[in-house]
């Protein structure tokens, strides 16, 4: 096995269980270490919609299937109850470890590899792989001069981002070395960078929204959630979903995102609204007419952006202009010129291609006796379980393979 991430981990024990007799090989000093920092050092470890296929992204999202069927949400959920993990529910669905600590998902994962006799070797990088001169073993080297060698072999060394905890491309140019090819590797759910100035402004400002973006083909993306500003752009938990579908259609031109500050509701309905209260507080300035309805720090600089004088009495306010204030505020527009960089994304886009990999089996078609398993695969999800719902499917249908 080489990577003790999440799907590395799972695999090692699913095939031990097998009656394997497995090493598992882990590049830095410690196992599971984005499973430690993941969702805020708690571990959002699946999800209640973790079966549903529309969750999950890459060049050919159907490929997923069959490792997803095989190890659907309730045997997930029965895995890691029977290790001790109890779980809560949080809002979208999202499923967590009661103790509310990522650490006691790693030490349960540990113990059961310890239990079942698998052999881990931490800071073991693998640098090189390749068939043994006249047997059909593996020969893998570690960067310290190591050598391991083995009948069949996972690759589940993760993606690229947050090479502060040590993910490199390391893992993938061992796929790559045996002939596999690599997508393009982006950014995922990640900060999306704007170039508008008023954006940078507001930074630090938290507001409840729905966010649309126009994707290729006609489609559409939309997540109703937090949207956070900041000097480089927009964050938060709307814009990190929307990033799994919208960077891989990023180039060179912008996008534009379309957020409405009332989320789920019409320009009419908030046009009827503003006229209700601005007909019974007729003296108030516009910027406190939505007092008690939008956030403060989010009205003043809107409307100075949209050129509207927030001293104005509202009396004096036209219909035209207070409909253009209510198309404004459930249709402003965002634009963005990109992701930001691999430090700040939570999973890579992109990986080793699907149509080198049998999806049945994870097993190469060029390589036989060699697997593939989690992020490093071309596929991503959206945020909230999902990645690590793939990576623990996938990690169980390879050690179930090469333990068969
Ligand atoms: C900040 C953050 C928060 C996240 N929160 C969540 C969340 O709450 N829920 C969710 O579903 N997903 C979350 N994710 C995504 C999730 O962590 C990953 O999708 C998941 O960890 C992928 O599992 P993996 O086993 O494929 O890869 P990884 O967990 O990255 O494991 C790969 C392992 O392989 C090792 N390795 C790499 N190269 C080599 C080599 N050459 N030799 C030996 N070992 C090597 C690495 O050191 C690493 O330990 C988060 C990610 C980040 C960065």
């Amino acid at each position: 096995m080489v990577g003790g991430g999440a799907a590395g981990m799972i695999a090692a024990i699913v095939a031990a269980e097998a009656g394997e007799r497995v090493t598992l090989l882990e590049g830095s000093g410690k196992l599971g270490r984005k499973i430690l920092i993941s969702g805020n050092g708690r571990c959002n470890l699946t999800n209640k919609a973790a079966d549903d296929l529309r969750h999950y992204h890459g060049t050919h999202p159907r490929f997923v299937r069959s490792a997803l069927e095989q190890f659907r949400l309730d045997e997930t959920l029965a895995f890691f109850t029977d290790l001790g993990v109890e779980f809560r529910e949080e809002k979208r669905q999202r499923l967590f470890p009661v103790s509310d600590q990522a650490q006691s998902v790693v030490d349960l994962l540990a113990d059961r590899m310890r239990y079942l006799g698998v052999r881990v070797e931490t800071n073991a990088k693998v640098v090189d792989m390749r068939r043994a001169f006249a047997s059909s073993h593996f020969e893998l080297h570690d960067a310290e001069g190591q050598c391991y060698t083995g009948a069949r072999v996972i690759l589940a060394s993760g993606g690229i981002s947050l090479a502060r905890l040590g993910a490199d491309r390391s893992g993938m140019d061992l796929a790559v070395g045996l002939g596999h090819r690599l997508t393009d590797l982006k950014p995922g759910l990640v900060p999306l960078i704007s170039p508008e100035k008023y954006v940078a402004r507001m930074q630090g400002l938290k507001v409840r929204v729905e966010v649309r973006v126009a994707l290729k083909g006609g489609r559409e993306a939309v997540d109703t959630d937090d949207l956070l500003f900041a000097k480089y752009g927009v964050s938060g938990f709307a814009i990190l979903n929307l990033s799994a579908r919208l960077v891989p259609e990023l180039g060179t031109k912008r996008a534009v995102l379309r957020v409405n500050f009332f989320p789920g509701r019409s320009p009419e309905a908030i046009s009827q609204l503003l006229k209700e209260r601005w007909q019974r507080h007729p003296h108030r300035s516009l910027e406190l007419s939505f007092a008690g309805l939008l956030s403060s720090k989010l009205v003043r600089p809107l409307l100075d952006h949209l050129g509207f004088d927030a001293a104005q009495r509202v009396n004096q306010l036209s219909k035209g202009a207070r409909w253009q204030l209510a198309q404004s505020l459930t249709n402003w527009p965002i634009a963005v010129s990109g992701p930001r960089p691999f430090d700040y994304a939570e999973v890579t886009i992109g990986g080793v291609r699907t149509e080198d990999i049998n999806p049945d089996t994870l097993e190469s078609f060029l390589v036989p006796s060699l697997y593939f398993a989690g992020e490093m695969v071309d596929i991503h999800a959206d945020l909230g379980g999902f990645n690590f719902q793939w990576a623990w499917a996938s990690g169980v249908l390879a050690g179930r393979r090469l333990g068969s």
